[in-house]
């Protein structure tokens, strides 16, 4: 890859709540803190990502539903966030359309990957916050992406339904996008003081192996209130054990570059 060439790391897993904005959030603040350029894509119609980096996705002129429904540039969605050297392309509520208004659309699998190449160059690292679902949007970010970050909350299910993004990834690899794989699992809402979740944890290593980040993120209440005050908690409160652990992530991520 070329220096100019982002990686471009889709953040998925189809359950809800195990993390995956909290995960974008905060990997994506701290890569920005160390000097990287990173752009993160909300696709998930709560805007969460988007309110989490301080955007007020109520007054919003462009959103990435205009970007993938009515050819707004992704240039002209772009944000800056609370945090520097980081970016965002907003989701609103609008979004929630866009799962069934794409379905006749042309290119309807490979239009956020064709926004996302006219400002590839701009960034170090692109992240995109998938919905909680395989549809459109999640076969957007994969078409769009190298790589596919997943979070797995380390609870009792949390190997179940992995099957089934695996699955849709080969179906992307097959048809739309060869060289997509999961390079990164990450444990979330670690809890040090049950046995199951470091059961989960072996699990998941076990079946994953070198992929699953040595870095396990702790539940933490700094973690879970953060995004109240539109900040990432490795910013609002980087001391925090919360924060450690993110950071602590992110250099791996970034380390992992291939
Ligand atoms: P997803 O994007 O997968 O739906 P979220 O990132 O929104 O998941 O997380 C779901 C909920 O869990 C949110 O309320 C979030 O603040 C909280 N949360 C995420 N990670 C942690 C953590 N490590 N400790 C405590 N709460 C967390
Ligand atoms: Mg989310």
């Amino acid at each position: 890859m070329s220096p100019t060439t982002p990686r471009i790391l889709a953040v998925a897993n189809q359950k809800g709540g195990v993390g995956k904005t909290t995960a974008v959030v905060n990997l994506s603040a701290s890569i920005a803190a160390l000097g990287h350029r990173v752009l993160v894509i909300d696709l998930d119609p709560q805007g969460n990502a988007s309110t989490g980096l301080g955007i007020d996705i109520r007054t919003l002129e462009h959103s990435v539903y205009d970007v993938l429904l009515h050819d707004t540039a992704i240039e002209d969605a772009v944000q800056s966030s609370s945090v520097a050297n980081l970016f965002v392309v907003p989701a609103n509520l609008d979004l929630a359309g866009a799962e069934i208004e794409l379905v006749p659309a042309m290119g309807r699998e490979t239009r956020l990957r064709r926004a996302v190449e006219r400002v590839a160059s701009d960034y170090a690292y692109v992240f995109i916050d998938c919905p909680p679902s395989l549809g459109l949007l999640t076969v957007n970010a994969l078409t769009a992406a190298h790589e596919v970050l997943v979070p797995v909350q380390c609870e009792y299910y949390a190997l179940e339904g992995l099957a089934q993004l695996l699955r849709n990834i080969e179906l992307v690899n097959q048809n739309l996008n060869p060289t997509l794989q999961v390079s990164t699992i990450l444990c979330q809402m670690y809890d040090s003081r049950t046995k199951l979740s470091a059961e989960v944890v072996a699990d998941v290593r076990g079946h994953f192996g070198a992929k699953v980040l040595h870095t396990v993120i702790p539940r933490t209440v700094r973690i879970a209130e953060a995004p109240s005050f539109g900040k990432p908690v490795v910013v609002l409160d980087p001391s925090s054990v919360g924060a450690q652990a993110y950071r602590a992530a992110a250099k791996e991520v970034v380390d992992g570059r291939a």
